[in-house]
C-alpha cells in the first residue's frame, strides 16, 4: 500500500519511522514532509492546507491511506473533503475535530456529561473578562478559543499577568481570531500527563500514557511551546489509573459525542492533570501530539497502518488493547534560541553523522534543511532525539549524553525534561538518599 503523511514535523517524521516498520506499507509520500526524513518518505510538494491538491494527489497515486499530522487541515475539514471523494483517510471530520478546535466546545461537552474538568467562563468581552479577573482567585488559566499551535493557553499568577494574556489574546491577536474568545478556567494542581486513544467510534482504547513540557525554560517555566520534550509512559499511570481514565473520561466522552449526533474516529489524544480529586480533563487533541508522537510510535509493538484501518473500518470491538513492547522512551527537542518567538534560522548543524550508528537513538527532524551534504536549522523546533531503552530515569539521561554530540549556534533546549520524575517514591534520587 502507498501512504500519504500530510505535515512536515518531528510529529510526522516519527509516523513514517513507524509506518515504514509495517510489511504492508510499499512506498510513503509525505507532504511537504521534511529533509530529515526523505529516507523514510518522499518529499511531494503540496502544503498541508492544500486539501484540493493533497487529495488529486492521493487520487492519482493511489494512496491507500492518509495520515494528517497537524490539526489545521482536520479543522478545515480533510477528512470530510477525502470521504466525499472516496478516498481513504485516517481521522476524525471537522465537525468531531471541533474538540480539539474550540475550546469552549470542548468545556461545555465536558460540563454537560459531568466528566471531570476545571471550573471555567467563557468570554467574548474584553472588558467583562477584566471584570471576571478582578475577583477571581489565583492562580487561573487563560485560553485562547480557537488553534494556537499549542501556545495559546496562559497560566496567570496574579491579576496583572491575567490582564496581559487577556490583553495578548483579545487586543494584540496574538493568535488571530483564536483569541477573540477566551476561556478563563481555574488552575489544577497535580501531575501532568496525556492519554493517547483510539477510537473509531464505537470503541475507544487507551494506547498509552505520556507526558510533554510544552514550556521553554527549565521548571516548567516560561512561554508555551508546541513542545520541549516528552517522555512515555508516564510511571504515575498504572492499570488501575489507567481503567480509571477509561471508565471516567475516555468513554463518557466518546459517549457524549455521541449522544451530541457527533461521529469521531481517530487519535484522541487527552491532556489531563491527576488532582488530589483524581484525574480531571485540561484539552484534546484530535490528532497525534508533538512531540509525544516521538516517544509513542517506538513503543508501539502493533502495526500502525493496521490499527487506523480498524479504526476507519468501526473494528476496534474486536481488539482488547493496543500492544506496546514494554519499553520507555524519552525525547529531548533542540530547538532555535528565541523560539517560540524570534529566532534565526540558517545555522549549520554539527554532530549528527556521530549519532548514526546507536541502537537505542532515533534523530527525529521537526525543521532542518539539507544542502551541501550538510543539515542546517530551518524553523523553530529543529531536531528531537528519542532515546528507547529500560528506566524512564535512564533513557532521559541517555539522551542528555547523546545530546552532548550535537550543536548549532543558538541551540536551546531544555536540561530537565521529566524533572517531575525525581517526586516519584521509586527514583533514582530517592534511592541514593
Ligand atoms: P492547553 O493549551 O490547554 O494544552 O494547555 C497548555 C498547558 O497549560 C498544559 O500543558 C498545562 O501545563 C497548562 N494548563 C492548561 N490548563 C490547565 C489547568 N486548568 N490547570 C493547570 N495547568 C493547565
Amino acid at each position: 500500500m502507498k501512504v500519504l503523511i500530510v505535515g512536515s514535523g518531528g510529529r510526522e517524521h516519527a509516523l513514517a519511522w513507524k509506518l515504514f516498520q509495517s510489511e504492508r506499507v510499499e512506498k510513503i509520500y509525505a507532504a511537504p514532509g521534511n529533509d530529515g526524513m526523505s529516507d523514510l518518505a518522499e518529499s511531494v510538494a503540496i502544503a498541508a492546507d492544500d486539501i484540493p491538491a493533497l487529495a488529486d494527489f492521493a487520487d492519482q497515486h493511489k494512496i491507500g491511506m492518509t495520515v494528517v499530522g497537524p490539526e489545521e487541515p482536520l479543522l478545515a475539514g480533510i477528512v470530510d473533503y477525502f470521504v466525499e471523494r472516496n478516498l481513504p483517510i485516517f481521522g476524525p471530520k471537522k465537525q468531531a475535530a471541533l474538540l480539539e478546535g474550540s475550546k469552549a466546545f470542548a468545556k461545555q461537552i465536558l460540563k454537560k456529561y459531568k466528566i471531570p474538568t476545571a471550573e471555567y467562563q467563557v468570554f467574548t468581552d474584553h472588558d467583562l473578562a477584566l471584570n471576571y479577573l478582578e475577583n477571581a482567585s489565583y492562580p487561573l488559566v487563560i485560553k485562547a478559543n480557537g488553534l494556537a499551535g499549542g501556545k495559546g493557553s496562559i497560566v496567570a499568577a496574579n491579576y496583572q499577568a491575567a490582564e496581559t494574556a487577556v490583553a495578548r489574546l483579545m487586543e494584540d491577536k496574538a493568535f488571530g481570531d483564536a483569541g477573540d474568545r477566551i476561556v478563563i478556567e481555574d488552575f489544577l494542581s497535580g501531575e501532568e500527563l496525556s492519554i493517547l486513544a483510539l477510537t473509531d467510534g464505537q470503541t475507544i482504547l487507551p494506547v498509552i500514557s505520556s507526558r510533554d513540557h510544552k514550556a521553554v525554560f527549565e521548571g516548567d517555566e516560561g512561554p508555551n511551546t508546541g513542545g520541549m520534550g516528552a517522555y512515555a509512559p508516564s510511571p504515575y499511570v498504572d492499570k488501575k489509573l489507567m481503567d480509571q481514565i477509561a471508565r471516567e473520561i475516555l468513554r463518557p466522552t466518546l459517549h457524549a459525542l455521541n449522544s451530541e449526533g457527533i461521529d469521531y474516529r481517530g487519535v484522541m489524544h487527552i491532556g489531563m492533570i491527576l488532582t488530589s480529586n483524581g484525574p480531571a480533563v485540561i484539552d484534546f487533541n484530535a490528532r497525534f501530539g508533538d512531540p509525544e508522537t516521538q516517544v509513542v510510535m517506538p513503543l508501539l509493538a502493533d502495526d500502525l497502518l493496521k490499527l487506523m484501518e480498524m479504526t476507519n473500518n468501526v473494528e476496534l470491538k474486536y481488539l482488547t488493547e493496543v500492544k506496546l513492547n514494554n519499553k520507555e522512551a524519552a525525547c529531548v527537542v533542540l530547538c532555535s534560541a528565541g523560539y517560540p518567538f524570534a529566532y534565526q534560522t540558517g545555522h549549520e548543524i554539527n554532530g549528527i553523522n556521530n549519532l548514526l550508528n546507536y541502537d537505542d537513538l532515533i534523530i527525529f527532524h521537526a525543521h532542518s534543511r539539507y544542502e551541501n551534504n550538510k543539515f542546517y536549522t530551518d524553523g523553530g523546533r529543529v531536531l528531537g532525539l528519542t532515546v528507547v531503552g529500560s528506566g524512564i530515569l535512564e533513557v532521559i539521561d541517555k539522551v542528555y549524553n547523546y545530546i552532548e554530540e550535537i550543536d548549532f549556534e543558538d541551540m536551546h533546549y531544555r536540561t530537565d525534561i521529566g524533572f517531575t520524575l525525581s517526586e516519584l517514591p521509586n527514583s533514582d534520587s530517592d534511592k541514593n538518599d
